[in-house]
């Protein structure tokens, strides 16, 4: 044999760029390069010919130990899967914890009982990167199920959220209420302010009628232009009726100036209309939507500022 061979073969062991780490039959460290001891701190003479629990004791008992096992005694390699744990070893890079990715390999030894070998190699870059990414697509979901202007649920929103609801409520056997939400005169309030102070009108009625929600079940969405529509689980008509009028009494009570407003008041006011889904009478979602669009139009036509109900039959 070359006579090179061995030391060439120890400092390629030492030079590679992750850690590398060789175990014997008894799990004595043999082995330990010079990655690990950058990134552990602890040099040759704190781990060579030691027990590997006592130099990492952490590791005993967990995913580490079972794949040493897996090497040592039934001649099986491992990868350990990044997802339970990410940084098992105490590694370090400038006071940050190294992501890693581990691998047990079986060595077979001329002679001699088996060993295994343990790679570490540093993920962390893959590891933030897909962080960001995932961070990056929870943003993307945000913006596609919010209105852009009024940051409330959106029409798509809405619609997943009706589909959900109404079949929980017909597993359930439960009511199902719908209201509809329309500002009045809203053309004329955008011909006579503008159109930038009818987007803030929007955004104010948006809010204000949002925050008279309380359950977490109930949704309010903007339904499209100046138009709203609400969710509301578990809700019979009586209790609709009550959620309706408190909606119609806070848009008033935002007193946004409203001169064109065929309400007395001359503020800004809303018309609801409610259609509710009988515990024992389910219905599809476009008859109660329906059913809600033209309670609306009755309480736009008898005068506006007002909550009609129609039962969706
Ligand atoms: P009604 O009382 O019968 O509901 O009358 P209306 O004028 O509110 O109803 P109409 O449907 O005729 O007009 C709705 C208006 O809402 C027209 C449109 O310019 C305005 N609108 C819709 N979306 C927006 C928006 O995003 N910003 C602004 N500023 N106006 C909007
Ligand atoms: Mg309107
Ligand atoms: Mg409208």
């Amino acid at each position: 044999m070359n006579p090179l061979r061995l030391p060439l073969l120890e400092s390629v062991f030492c030079a590679v760029n992750l850690g590398a780490i060789v175990l014997d039959h008894e799990r004595r460290i043999v082995l330990w390069n010079a990655w690990m001891i950058r990134h552990s701190g602890l040099g040759h003479e704190q781990v060579l010919g030691r027990d590997f629990f006592a130099v990492c004791p952490d590791l005993r008992g967990g995913r580490v130990d079972t794949a040493i096992q897996h090497a040592l005694y039934n001649n099986f390699p491992s990868l350990l899967s990044q997802t339970l744990n990410k940084a098992p070893f105490a590694l370090y890079l400038r006071d940050e914890r190294i992501q890693q990715a581990v691998e047990v390999t079986p060595i077979a030894v001329e002679g001699a009982p088996r060993h295994c070998l343990i790679q570490v190699s540093d993920v962390s870059i893959a590891v933030g990167r897909e962080k960001l990414l995932r961070e990056q697509a929870m943003v993307l979901r945000s913006q596609t199920f919010s209105d852009g202007l009024t940051g409330i649920a959106n029409r798509r929103h809405f619609d997943v959220a009706m589909e959900k609801e109404h079949r929980r409520a017909k597993r359930g056997g439960t009511p199902l209420s719908l209201l509809m939400i329309d500002i009045d005169h809203f053309k004329a309030y955008n011909d006579h302010y503008g159109h930038q102070k009818g987007d803030q009108c929007l955004i104010r009625v948006a809010a204000a009628l949002a925050g008279v929600l309380k359950r977490p079940c109930d949704l309010m969405a903007r339904y499209g232009g100046e138009e709203f529509a609400m969710i509301l689980p578990d809700t019979d008509p009586e209790q609709a009726w009550l959620m309706a009028e408190a909606i119609r009494a806070r848009a008033q009570e935002l007193a946004i100036p409203h001169e064109r407003n065929s309400d007395s008041s001359r503020l800004v006011t809303v018309s609801i209309g409610i259609a509710t889904q009988a515990a024992d009478a389910p219905v599809e979602i476009d008859t109660l939507i329906g059913a809600a669009d033209r309670a609306l139009y009755q309480a736009k036509r008898t005068g506006r500022n007002r909550v009609a109900a129609l039962s969706p039959a």
